[in-house]
């Protein structure tokens, strides 16, 4: 199998050893991090590495197709591993965020009507509401 940092070489990117500590850290969180969460989970272990520098480098991640990025009024509000196509269902309350499979986009972009000549280059859907703990 190919290691952390041959994927990194691949992608263009130097295997620096913070690198490989971000990366390693995202695909292990399922729960679609903030920048403030990764930085926290690393700070005992890596002094060194400031919240800006992981900001930085998740940033390159989703450059390099190794990272995506859900944002928030534009900003860039949590990062994920999966860079596959799926859905997000978040919780308004305890602000989780799950993965669901896509559906089909030819399905969904038939059920709205896009301006003519509009070219999609990709689709996020997110359903908003209550998880079933919060709902409790
Ligand atoms: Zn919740
Ligand atoms: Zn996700």
């Amino acid at each position: 199998m190919e290691s952390i940092a041959e994927e990194l070489a691949r992608c263009g990117l130097r295997a620096t050893s913070q690198r490989l500590v971000v990366l390693r850290l995202l695909r292990g969180m399922e729960n679609h991090p903030t920048v403030p969460q990764i930085h926290r989970a690393l700070a005992a272990e890596h002094p060194s590495l400031s919240r800006k520098t992981v900001y930085e480098i998740l940033n390159a991640f989703v450059r390099a197709g190794l990272a995506s990025v859900i944002t928030e009024g534009g900003e860039p509000f949590r990062y994920e591993a999966n860079t596959e196509p799926h859905y997000h269902a978040r919780c308004r309350s305890c602000n989780n965020v799950f993965d669901l499979p896509a559906g089909s986009d030819a399905r969904l972009r038939g059920s709205t009507a896009l301006p003519e000549g509009f070219d999609v280059e990709a689709i996020s859907v997110t359903f908003r509401g209550l998880c079933a703990r919060c709902r409790e």
